[in-house]
């Protein structure tokens, strides 16, 4: 068992109404692979500069993740600005500078090239292409994508989605992408583009799948203290796919318990500034959580 990602590994500056951080570990496959980690092993695919710090690689290497696809080339790593109002829902980017990714072309290691579950985390749609091709026959392919690459590369975008069969995005991306604001009718628009199913990520009021013309709704931990939202879309893509991986059943069943899952782990995520959090995270804290989010949202007819 082992999940492919492919996605950005940033260094972010973050601004929230709490305080900012500059320069701090970030970026789509980052969030991604070290919660995925938590479950399953993980291979992870990017690039970065020669100003990436040698400590977020011995990270990766503490959490086990194999970073033989993670390349350091010439040149700055990819930079991300962002920023939060009090509604911390959604990120304002402030600047984005692509960098060393301007130049990268994803090359799959021959023994990634077997990989059964594959996560496209947010990168140009071409790239997440490129290494869609490089995979021989996965068994789930998901993906995410954002604003900005909605609103560059939209043709390339729906290319990319015909390969995918299931979907993470925010709902402002499900409404950007279909051009329609209702967001049940903007669910089914995105599932002709291509996916089987679509996550609907809605930060502080949890997720929604939607497939076969069935929905179900995941709480999100109503929390007392978030500090930064960035890389909870990351982090619930990463609980979610690392758990169907360790558990290998892709029922309905078990698809909803990975939802929840993924929400366990976004919970952590916004506690502390960049992966902070993740990095003391323990396996019971993590079972009392799921147990917290069962009775969340538990109820029964009288
Ligand atoms: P999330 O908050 O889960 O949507 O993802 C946040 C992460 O996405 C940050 O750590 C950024 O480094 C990364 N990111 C932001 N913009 C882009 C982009 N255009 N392409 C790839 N990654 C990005």
């Amino acid at each position: 068992m082992s999940i492919l990602v492919v996605g950005s590994v940033a260094l972010d500056t973050v601004r929230t109404p709490f305080g900012e951080a500059r320069d701090i570990l970030g970026g789509s496959a980052t969030y991604f692979s070290v919660t995925a980690s938590f479950f399953t092993d993980v291979r992870v695919v990017g690039v970065v500069g020669e100003d990436f710090p040698e400590e977020h690689i011995a990270f990766f290497q503490a959490r086990s993740i194999d970073i033989k696809g993670l390349k350091r080339v010439p040149g700055k790593t990819f930079r991300w600005v962002g920023e939060y109002g009090f509604d911390l829902n959604e990120a304002r980017t402030l600047d984005t500078q692509v960098n060393v990714f301007a130049d990268f072309k994803p090359e799959i290691p021959k023994e990634y090239q077997s990989s059964e579950f594959l996560f496209l985390a947010n990168i140009d749609p071409d790239l997440q292409r490129e290494v869609l091709t490089q995979v021989r026959n996965p068994q789930l392919v998901a993906a995410d994508t954002m604003n900005f690459w909605i609103q560059l590369k939209p043709e390339s975008l729906k290319r990319t989605l015909e390969g995918v069969h299931l979907l993470i995005i925010n709902d402002s991306e499900t409404r950007q992408l279909a051009g329609e604001p209702n967001l049940v009718r903007a669910a089914r628009q995105v599932l002709d583009l291509g996916p089987r199913a679509l996550i609907i990520k809605r930060g502080e009021y949890g997720a929604l799948m939607f497939n076969d013309g069935r929905w179900f709704a995941a709480p999100a931990y109503p929390l007392e203290h978030i500090f930064d939202p960035t890389g909870a879309g990351d982090t619930f893509a990463g609980g979610f796919l690392g758990y169907l991986d360790n558990t290998r059943n892709l029922s309905e069943e078990n698809v909803r318990k990975a939802m929840i899952m993924g929400s366990v782990m976004a919970s952590f995520t916004v506690e502390e500034f960049s992966l902070n959090r993740l990095r003391t995270l323990t396996y019971s804290e993590i079972e009392a959580r799921y147990r917290e989010f069962k009775k969340l949202a538990h109820f029964e007819d009288l």
